[in-house]
């Protein structure tokens, strides 16, 4: 067994469970892509086994803390049954829900969604590289899915020395192999395409907050919804769901916009309840105000503005501007439904930006909902970074 050495004072953070070692903070040992190693503190007492990842700043990631554990096939199996058991327990009211989600499930580095029958994985270290056989055995033999396909072209795969990647892992010999399948949310029919989408397919970590728009649209008797960075049109159902008259789905992907139309006649609207716009959000906001147009509502869920805290000032410009924008869009008492899923702008900078972006456009707002992302993509207590997903509901005065 390699073991990895701490350099002194280092052994902190993976005292307090945080499964990271950054390069800066190891003083010796070395071993290939994804090897387990032993990691130690300066007087060779043992911290954690974990994957070693040379071309990584996160150098090691570590699988456990107990010394007596050893990290083979059955660990994987154990920690999946696990990921799995939480799920069963938390009852998401839905057909596809996330299975692991990757440090808050002890493997870090895994994504897996499951939609229907379908499993959708993204390995994004080289530890859950290096395993890959074991947990696609391990995945089918705890979920009883026959269908697993590999979403592994994610962009930090480069952060790791590993090529993209993506295709069938497992499916029966006799099945076709269609990457479209249909999921049922809140009762709404949605296409998901495991191998188009993005990421594995669809956004699950907004499946609660699409329920509560669905509602408050109700609630407020909102007319007319504006869906920035709509994707495939989710947001823009749990308005149409609520009662809107008419929706707006507003994003930079033709294709995603297609799927949203779709899913306005899947569901049984009328197709001239719903306009698909191929734009730029922000300059779809500018272009609405100058014309005059108000909406009752208008949802704001835009890709990472910052994957890292580096990016956090350019980040929050970009946040604000569109905030102010969808501010002086709204009609007076409209609802506004904004988020960032940058890891690198937590929950009371966003707050802030946002009250920034108010006081530029000159409006106040009552703050009436936190949101954050559905429970099947579980924070745990001692790494604070898989938080990840926050919005505020704001009622414009
Ligand atoms: N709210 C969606 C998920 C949004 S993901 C849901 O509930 O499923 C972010 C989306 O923003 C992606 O579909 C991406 O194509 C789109 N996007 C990225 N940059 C954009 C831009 N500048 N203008 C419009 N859309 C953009």
């Amino acid at each position: 067994m390699k073991v990895v050495k701490l350099r002194p004072g280092k052994e902190r953070s993976l005292l307090k469970r945080h499964p990271w070692v950054f390069e800066g903070s190891i003083a010796s040992g070395r071993a290939d892509a994804g090897e387990t190693v032993r990691v130690e503190g300066g007087e060779g007492q043992f911290l954690a086994w974990g994957a070693y990842s040379p071309a990584s700043l996160i150098r090691v990631r570590a699988w456990s803390f107990d010394a007596a554990e050893r990290i083979d096939a059955s660990f994987f199996a154990s920690r999946i049954h696990r990921a799995v058991a939480l799920r069963k327990r938390l009852a998401i009211a839905s057909d596809a829900l996330r299975l692991v989600h990757g440090e808050a499930d002890g493997l870090p580095g895994l994504i897996v969604d499951c939609y229907g029958d379908t499993l959708c994985a993204q390995f994004l270290a080289a530890g859950v590289e290096r395993w890959k056989t074991a947990i696609a055995d391990a995945l089918l033999a705890a979920t009883g899915c026959a269908r697993l396909y590999e979403r592994s072209d994610a962009s930090v795969r480069e952060l790791e020395g590993l090529a993209p990647v993506s295709g069938w892992l497992r499916k029966p010999s006799s099945d076709g192999g269609a990457t479209a399948v249909t999921i049922c949310e809140h009762g709404w029919r949605l296409a998901v395409d495991v191998a188009e989408g993005h990421k594995t397919g669809y956004y699950l970590d907004q499946r609660d907050n699409r329920l509560r728009f669905s509602q408050l649209v109700r609630q407020f008797g909102c007319r007319r919804v504006f869906n920035g960075y709509s994707y495939t049109g989710g947001f823009s159902i749990a308005a149409l769901a609520g009662g809107a008259e008419h929706v707006l789905s507003v994003d930079s992907s033709a294709p995603a916009l297609a799927r949203a139309s779709e899913h306005v006649a899947l569901n049984g609207f009328d197709a001239a309840c719903h306009e698909a716009l191929d734009a730029d959000v922000n300059a779809s906001l500018r272009r609405l105000i100058d014309e005059g147009t108000a909406f009752d509502a208008i949802v704001l869920d835009p890709p990472k503005f910052a994957p890292t805290a580096a990016h956090a000032e350019r980040a929050a410009r970009a946040y604000k501007d569109i905030n102010r924008l969808a501010f002086k869009l709204l009609a007076p008492g409209g609802l506004l439904f904004t988020f960032s899923c940058s890891g690198g702008v937590d929950a009371s900078l966003f707050h802030k930006i946002v009250a920034g972006a108010g006081l530029d456009a000159g409006v106040d707002g009552y703050l009436i909902e936190r949101l954050e992302a559905a429970p099947d993509h579980p924070t745990t207590v001692t790494f604070p970074e898989g938080e990840y997903l926050k919005g505020l509901a704001i009622l414009k005065q």
